[in-house]
């Protein structure tokens, strides 16, 4: 797999943006009724809970696989369940992405940490990117889980790549950009918008519903957008209100509800927009 990282300033990325609103689409009917032969990008849902697990669903996880690259967006404590239920093998997985450093995005590090040592050994590395941090926090986590195995030394190599609001990392035949987003002031929060051939998958991360974030959806053909509330308005999070009445003028081919919380579970007869289930896979 082929890696590249390229750091942008907030005035590239602008342009970055800008210039991927215009990148040829190969036509068809991506996220709706593509062909085999369209496909470029797959993801699959492994976890569509938030971080209290409401509904007995899983942490955020989101598979992307692309021409040369298979890398996971977010890595909830419930990653290896989430895998095995819909049998999964993880030891597909080129990269880690992660949106922020909150538990239930990342907290499954060290259990992937733990099969690759022992269950399904592995020894070509593991990319994981993320805000500033990343690093020290994984190394962190896994040290206070598995307190002893994390003194040793790692049988494949880890290579952390922290990423700044901007920056892109070329992943395979996936271009991938860090969106900044709007969640909690203490820590840096990224969504991600993947590109691969032109079609273009947006992952809000955990965030407020922002014109920036609007103004990243525009157009795309798969919209994964958090959604913890309904009735309550917090400034750190979507409720369903707020996706609802600007979900038209987005224009998206594909929206998904995802990061759901009690509140939208518990009227899910009054959503009208389409809800993501553990081990859904969206074809692009
Ligand atoms: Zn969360
Ligand atoms: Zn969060």
């Amino acid at each position: 797999m082929a890696i590249q990282a390229r750091h942008g300033t907030g005035t590239e990325h602008d342009a970055r943006i800008e210039h991927g609103v215009g990148l040829p689409r190969s036509g068809g009917s991506p996220a709706g009724g593509t062909t085999p032969s369209q496909r470029v990008m797959q993801v699959t849902v492994l976890g569509s809970g938030d971080a209290f697990g409401a509904g007995g669903r899983f942490h955020s996880a989101y598979v992307t696989e692309a021409p040369g690259a298979t890398f996971l967006l977010d890595c909830g404590p419930s990653i290896l369940q989430a895998a095995k239920q819909i049998g999964w093998d993880v030891g597909r997985l080129d990269a880690v992405l992660l949106s922020h450093l909150h538990g239930d995005h990342f907290g499954g590090v060290p259990f992937l940490f733990m099969e690759y040592l022992y269950e399904a050994p592995r020894t070509r590395p593991l990319v994981i990117c993320g805000p500033e941090g990343t690093e020290r926090r994984v190394k962190a986590l896994f040290s206070a889980l598995y307190e002893r195995t994390a003194e040793d030394p790692m049988p494949f190599p880890v290579e952390y790549r922290e990423l700044r609001a901007g920056d892109t990392i070329r992943l395979g035949e996936a271009q991938v950009t860090a969106i900044p987003v709007h969640h909690v002031p203490e820590l840096t929060s990224f969504g991600y918008l993947v590109e691969v051939r032109g079609r273009r998958v947006l992952y809000s991360g955990d965030t407020a519903w922002t014109d920036e974030l609007a103004a990243y959806a525009r157009g795309v053909d798969l919209f994964i957008c958090e959604c913890s509330t309904y009735e309550t308005r917090l400034d750190i999070h979507v409720s369903y209100p707020e996706i609802a009445d600007r979900v038209q003028e987005l224009g998206c081919r594909r929206v998904l509800l995802s990061h759901l919380g009690s509140e939208p579970l518990r009227r899910l007869s009054d959503i009208t927009l389409e809800c993501a289930r553990d081990g859904m896979t969206v074809s692009l």
